[in-house]
């Protein structure tokens, strides 16, 4: 199958972009086209590198709407974790896939994932046609029978996985320092280690955390990773806000990297003094993430970006800092470098994961400056055509199959939270 993009504006610049199966294969101002090849007309279009969504839980689209405006705590024991105790692989699958078709919609072609039943996640992933590094969730709270579950589990889910397509990586999710012992952190280390697969970790989310973390451990989250000797390359952080000077040093002396969440962290009052040119100055990649959208309340990367900028600037009251440019590519190169991908970026030799955005809509005129446009003012409905692994997902703004999904998603949420549908 052979792509053939037409006068897409790309870094300034009108071009010609040829995809052949899941590879981009050739950019020039020109390209002839092969007989077989599916033409699309881009002249009114931009095309980007597929977005990376860093950080998510992807089948919680099914809380949208369900419990906001509360504390973290008191909505996590009250609201989120007893219905997360009823659902099931069936929820899981439906919440999945709504969030790939979201994630079609605005342009995220890649995200890693931290949810339970993975394999039903996969199942949607695989079916939607995306990519997606896919946590198996450690959580244990203490039960040293559930941690032991955790541990075998790892070794049989990462079977399961290697039958899957190479869209679908698996790695590993200690749900955070306070969830999990300090010995399941250092399992996960070196089971990651032994296989090269990721870790994706909640980290200094909260100041709480801290706190908690200095009374029981006597020293701060970086600092007691550091001493447990976990601090690696395939550490992804999520969240990662209250850290001092000193714990961006050595989570950049150990490559680790970061996942910033700048709607979650202000929605849920977690913080807001992210670090981003501070450790991106150190050589801390950082990506940017959505989170779940119980936090968030979407998955759109778009919308993510400009919190990101927005909030940059006023915690230090300063306009220059986390500039449009640095936070687009945090959000497509940056995050394929995190989640290994090899996609991020449009030239020859790259997966073939990327979107067309229109140009011919309001937020988009004029185009003094594309990126400043999309940073700024446009939002995911932006995009017109997203591709991934070669293959064309959403034409036109349509993706195949999304009334059905919109439906049963819905079904099962209302069913889950035991409620009428609300229209
Ligand atoms: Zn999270």
């Amino acid at each position: 199958m052979e792509i053939l993009i037409k006068q897409a504006l790309l870094d300034g610049v009108r071009q010609d972009i040829k995809i052949e199966g899941n590879r981009i294969t050739q950019v020039a101002p020109t390209i002839l086209p092969s007989p077989d090849a599916e033409e699309i007309d881009a002249s009114s279009m931009a095309a980007i590198p597929g977005f990376h969504n860093c950080h998510t839980h992807s089948a919680m689209t099914i809380f949208r709407g369900y419990g906001d405006d509360l504390r973290l705590m008191d909505w996590l024991e009250n609201w989120i974790w007893p219905v997360e105790a009823q659902m099931t692989e069936e929820d899981v699958y439906w919440g999945s896939k709504l969030a790939c078709l979201e994630m079609i919609k605005s342009g995220t072609t890649a995200f890693l994932d931290m949810y339970s039943f993975p394999t039903a996640t996969a199942r949607a992933v695989e079916e939607m046609g995306v990519r997606a590094v896919l946590a198996h969730t450690l959580f244990d709270r203490g039960d040293a029978e559930r941690a032991r579950l955790d541990r075998e589990r790892a070794y049989s889910l990462y079977e399961i996985f290697r039958s899957y397509s190479d869209r679908i990586q698996f790695s590993l999710g200690p749900h955070a320092i306070y969830t999990v012992s300090g010995e399941q952190l250092q399992f996960c280390h070196r089971f990651a280690e032994e296989r090269d697969i990721l870790i994706h970790l909640h980290l200094s989310e909260t100041e709480g955390e801290v706190q908690e973390c200095i009374r029981q451990h006597g020293t701060t989250p970086v600092r007691y990773l550091h001493r447990l000797g976990v601090l690696s390359p395939r550490l992804v952080l999520a969240h990662s806000i209250w850290l001092d000077e000193e714990e961006m040093d050595l989570l950049a002396a150990h490559d680790c990297q970061v996942a910033h969440n700048p709607a979650s962290n202000m929605k849920l009052a977690s913080g807001y003094r992210f670090g981003y040119d501070e450790m991106r100055k150190r050589g801390i990649s950082v990506g940017l993430g959505t989170d779940g959208c119980s936090s968030s309340n979407n998955l759109d990367m778009v919308t993510a970006m400009k919190l990101a900028t927005f909030l940059g600037k006023a915690w230090r009251s300063d306009a220059t800092a986390v500039r449009a440019a640095d936070i687009f590519h945090s959000a497509t190169e940056e995050g394929a470098r995190i989640m290994r991908t090899d996609a991020g970026a449009i030239a020859p030799g790259c997966k073939a994961d990327l979107c067309l955005v229109r140009l011919d809509l309001p937020e988009m005129t004029p185009c003094h400056n594309f990126i400043s446009n999309l940073v700024y003012s446009a939002n995911g409905s932006a995009v017109d055509t997203t591709i991934i692994d070669g293959k064309i997902l959403m034409r036109g703004r349509k993706v195949p199959g999304e009334e059905a999904i919109l439906a049963r998603a819905a079904e099962v949420a209302y069913k889950l939270m035991d409620k009428k549908a609300i229209h």
